[in-house]
């Protein structure tokens, strides 16, 4: 299986979002498990299925 699934791809730029639930790996392994997901950035995705990709989710370098 090759097919990209939908849910693989950041609802904000459309790029793959890297999230090892969609490569069919176990969530621990995903890279949000370990970095703060910008609120704002989880607003304006406004899709609770699908990740977003880790340059949109950061939270803004102060
Ligand atoms: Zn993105």
């Amino acid at each position: 299986m090759t097919e990209q699934k939908p849910n693989s791809l950041c609802p904000l730029c459309a790029q793959p979002n890297q999230c090892a639930i969609a490569a069919g790996q176990a969530a621990a392994n995903c890279w949000c498990m370990t970095t703060t997901i910008s609120e704002e950035a989880k607003e304006k995705a406004n899709d609770a299925n699908r990740c977003i990709c880790p340059a949109c989710g950061r939270e803004p370098a102060a």
